[in-house]
């Protein structure tokens, strides 16, 4: 038997040991080519009907049994089931059925592949996307045309699943009673499966190259979604070694937990305030429970995207009410809508652009874009009135454009007062640092805001000119470069010079060996998503604000990134005795 480890990357915390099965639709590329008389046109079309129906009901299946912490994924089953009646797939299969007098099963195999070739010329994320996503409800309107069973699953039999991708009605569809971990050829760390293998705390690695091809059905493996590894048929003595690493960390997550809804403070009794980064409404429960002290960044534009007509003034304000209702009286502090780039709303104008990233996203597009500026900010002025929240907008460059924000604000609140609308009168209002120039103008922007947010995601990404989401150089990608510290620092200082604070709502905020850093800076508070709270208090409780602050004097100095991570990974070490490797880490995900 072979010996072997893959690697890919983790992206759900977790160690299983088990019986490897692969999870395989019906392959497009096995299919030949099939033809039908001409009197069969419409016997192949009723049949292709049928298929699509029968898959449109699964995905109903699937939405019906979502467990309720999970329903933010259910959006994404309800775009899969509403893609079952895309126009283009339709009609394209049926056409080809009519015109070239293909079977049901080629047709659609055609229409795929017409689509994808379409949209192959296309350089956005979103088109790319959205064929993904085509072509996995494909694939399940192809199994029921094939009457093929993807799932191979033994009732009662506890099994590692591998797969090409996983959708997340597959995922939701499998009794993952029965699923010990998922690993997968393709996805990055945002695939859909990995978020919802998250949500349901199974181990979980995507992105393992060459997946199909080392490994045989029936071979047993490790799964460690901390390390991103794979281990083909182990040894007894590396079962025996994994199995106690996965009793451990079911220790440390038990831990964690009991005392997650406790303010955090460190040992020399400096309290840190621990908030949510949520995108929609429905998470804010589950970030309560997670331990979550309020919400540091609620992302605005995620109810654009997964909707193809604009919303009503009246819908963003149920849903900013919502939010402010569900916190019962805890903070919230709302992002302005930060679209463009690699998020595009479907229902919204967007020109296609050389470098997205550099375009006309977050502010700018909302400054292009007044009307749908001010019915946002009409919606959130009404629906924060005597609400504990706070206004903050994204990629603001420099004193210019926070001064036609400033000026549009001031508009929106003279309507609502003129139309006796009860709103936020005296609401706080901050801006994301997340380009260098912000950092440079801090001091003059500090003069006329309320409070600064690190957004340190793409502070690093405009920082170092590295593209956040390019894989091609994600070793590049290192948000403790000393240019980012130095940023964060000057930040940092400007702000408490002026009298105001500083969070960080970044991915660095999660990271526990990013968080010493900033508590040393030493920044305010921090968001961040709500299954990295727990670890991140327990991180805080065994830190002291003195020896942070140290670390920090000591990293300006250094000028490698390198230096930077090997100073914090002995720093964290030696503080949690290496209990931080069972939290995720960027560090271990390529960095240097
Ligand atoms: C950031 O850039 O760090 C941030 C929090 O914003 P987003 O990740 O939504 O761009
Ligand atoms: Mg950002």
């Amino acid at each position: 038997m072979a010996q072997n480890i893959l690697h890919g990357i983790p992206i759900s915390g977790g160690i299983a040991i088990g019986k490897l099965i692969y999870m395989q639709h019906q392959d497009m590329d096995e299919l030949s080519t099939s033809y039908i008389p001409y009197s069969e046109i419409s016997r192949e079309q009723n049949r292709f009907a049928a298929a699509v129906a029968e898959a449109e009901q699964s995905f109903e299946r699937a939405l019906a049994s979502l467990p309720d912490h999970l329903v933010n994924e259910g959006d994404v089953i309800y775009m899969h089931k509403m893609l079952c009646r895309d126009p283009k797939l339709i009609d394209n299969t049926n056409a080809n059925i009519e015109l070239k007098l293909l079977s049901a099963e080629s047709a659609l195999q055609r229409a795929l592949e017409e689509i994808a070739r379409e949209f192959a010329e296309i350089e956005d994320d979103f088109f790319r996307e959205t064929v993904n996503d085509l072509h996995l409800v494909g694939e399940r309107i192809m199994d029921k045309l094939t009457g093929k069973d993807p799932y191979n699953l033994k009732e009662g039999e506890p099994v590692i699943l591998m797969a090409r991708d996983l959708s997340p009605a597959d995922t939701i569809e499998l009794s993952l009673d029965n699923v010990l971990a998922m690993v997968t050829e393709d996805g990055g760390k945002t695939s859909h499966a990995g978020i919802l293998a998250r949500s349901m705390g199974i181990p979980a690695v995507v992105g393992v190259v060459g997946l199909g091809l080392t490994v045989r059905m029936g071979d047993t493996a490790i799964v460690d979604g901390l390390k991103g590894t794979i281990l083909l048929n182990p040894t007894e003595e590396e079962k025996a070694r994994y199995t106690e690493s996965a009793q451990e960390y079911e220790r440390y997550k038990e831990k964690i937990s009991q005392k997650c809804l406790d303010v955090a403070e460190t040992l020399d009794g400096h309290r840190v305030e621990v908030m949510a980064n949520v995108g929609w409404v429905e998470e804010i429960p589950k970030a309560t429970l997670a331990g979550a002290e309020g919400v540091g960044l609620y992302r605005t534009e995620y109810a654009f995207l997964n909707r193809t007509s604009m919303p009503t003034e009246a819908e963003l304000f149920k849903e900013y009410s919502d939010a402010v209702q569900a916190l019962e009286g805890k903070s919230v502090c709302f992002r302005t809508l930060d679209l463009g780039s690699d998020k595009q709303a479907p229902a919204l104008e967007h020109q296609p652009e050389a470098n997205p990233a550099l375009g006309l996203r977050a502010t700018r597009y909302c400054l292009r874009h007044p009307q749908l500026f001010r019915a946002q900010l009409r919606a959130l002025l009404r629906a924060c009135a005597g609400a504990h929240a706070s206004l903050m907008f994204p990629l603001v460059a420099d004193l210019t454009e926070l001064r036609k924000i400033a000026h549009i604000v001031s508009e929106v609140r003279q309507e609502l007062a003129d139309q006796k609308e009860i709103f936020a009168r005296d609401i706080s209002m901050g801006v994301m640092v997340e380009l260098p120039s912000t950092v440079i103008l801090a001091d003059a922007l500090a003069e006329e805001i309320d409070f600064f947010s690190i957004g340190t995601n793409d502070l690093t990404q405009y920082t170092l000119g590295v593209d956040r989401a390019n894989a091609q150089v994600s070793h590049l990608y290192q948000p403790l470069h000393p240019t980012v510290l130095h940023s964060i620092r000057r930040v940092v200082d400007v702000a408490h010079q002026s009298g105001i604070p500083v969070n960080v709502c970044g991915e660095m905020a999660a990271d526990p060996y990013c968080l010493p850093v900033l508590l040393g800076m030493p920044v305010d508070t921090v968001s961040m998503s709500s299954q990295a709270i727990p670890g991140i208090k327990s991180l805080i409780r065994q830190l002291s604000l003195e020896e942070c602050l140290e670390l920090v004097r000591d990293l300006l100095k250094a000028n490698t990134t390198s230096r930077v991570n090997r100073m914090v990974r002995e720093f964290v070490y030696s503080k949690t005795k290496g209990e931080m490797a069972f939290h995720f880490s960027h560090l271990d995900g390529g960095y240097e």
